[in-house]
């Protein structure tokens, strides 16, 4: 754990916390003693350093001093296919640890139904994802999820207004120009699901302003497309 994230209503005085469940037993776990200091943040909040006062079997009360900003987050909406639950674990994760602010979930011919009824996009489950890579990548700032369950209403009714101000972007398999590194500018990036867009969908994605590009010759695994892609961006 890089980052021992707490809510705001954990604060029992001024600069006192009291964390309990997986938290305190990881601390306990890793040998943890009072007077020891780690890196706290709190979440949506600053981050700081954190002294431990006092541990019980389940809780641990620390006092913490917050005074840094989190760091900045890329310029970037992610745009990702429902992808399989196991899958979506990770991807939740991964975006979090990266610093996108901002993750639509679409729809698209090839996301099977079920996907839709994963536990995964419950919300404490889906926060509880993106907190451990928020806890990873040291910030505390959750991304704001979307999930989008048709795909023709969200391209023609939603996607032209998050392309405003943004540049659009299509992870496709193909002979495209490669996809840019380090991002400059606001970007939007769209990748498909395991057995990839339908041509409808490309068409209708390209016809709304996203530009096709290329991570290389060789077709990647969803979860390797997006981490290859905020590799090449962040
Ligand atoms: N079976 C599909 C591949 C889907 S791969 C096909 O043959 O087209 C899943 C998604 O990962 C794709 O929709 C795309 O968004 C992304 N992706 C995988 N490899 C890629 C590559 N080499 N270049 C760009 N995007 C890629």
């Amino acid at each position: 754990m890089n980052l021992l994230l707490f809510h705001t209503r954990e604060y029992t005085t001024g600069d006192s916390i009291r964390v309990d469940g997986e938290r305190a037993r990881h601390l306990v776990q890793r040998g943890a003693q009072p007077g020891d200091c780690l890196r706290v943040g709190e979440i949506d909040g600053l981050l700081g350093e954190g002294t431990i006062r006092s541990m019980t079997g389940d809780s641990v009360t620390l006092s913490v001093q917050l005074e840094r900003q989190p760091p900045q987050k890329l310029p970037l909406a992610f745009v990702v296919a429902l992808p399989r639950p196991k899958m979506l674990r990770r991807i939740l994760r991964t975006v979090a640890e990266f610093g996108v602010p901002e993750l639509h979930l679409v729809n698209s011919y090839r996301v099977e139904k079920s996907y839709w009824q994963t536990p995964v996009l419950e919300p404490d489950t889906l926060r509880s994802y993106l907190l451990q890579g928020l806890a990873q990548g040291v910030d505390t700032v959750l991304p704001a999820v979307h999930c989008h369950r048709r795909f023709k209403p969200w391209v023609e009714d939603e996607l032209p207004a998050l392309l405003d101000g943004r540049r659009g972007l299509l992870a496709h398999p193909g002979d495209h120009p490669a996809c840019p590194h380090k991002l400059t500018e606001n970007t939007l990036v769209c990748v498909g699901p395991e057995g990839g867009f339908t041509d409808y969908e490309v068409e209708k994605l390209r016809a709304t302003g996203c530009e096709t590009v290329s991570l290389g010759a060789r077709i990647l695994r969803v979860e390797n497309a997006v981490t290859a892609l905020l590799g090449r961006m962040a």
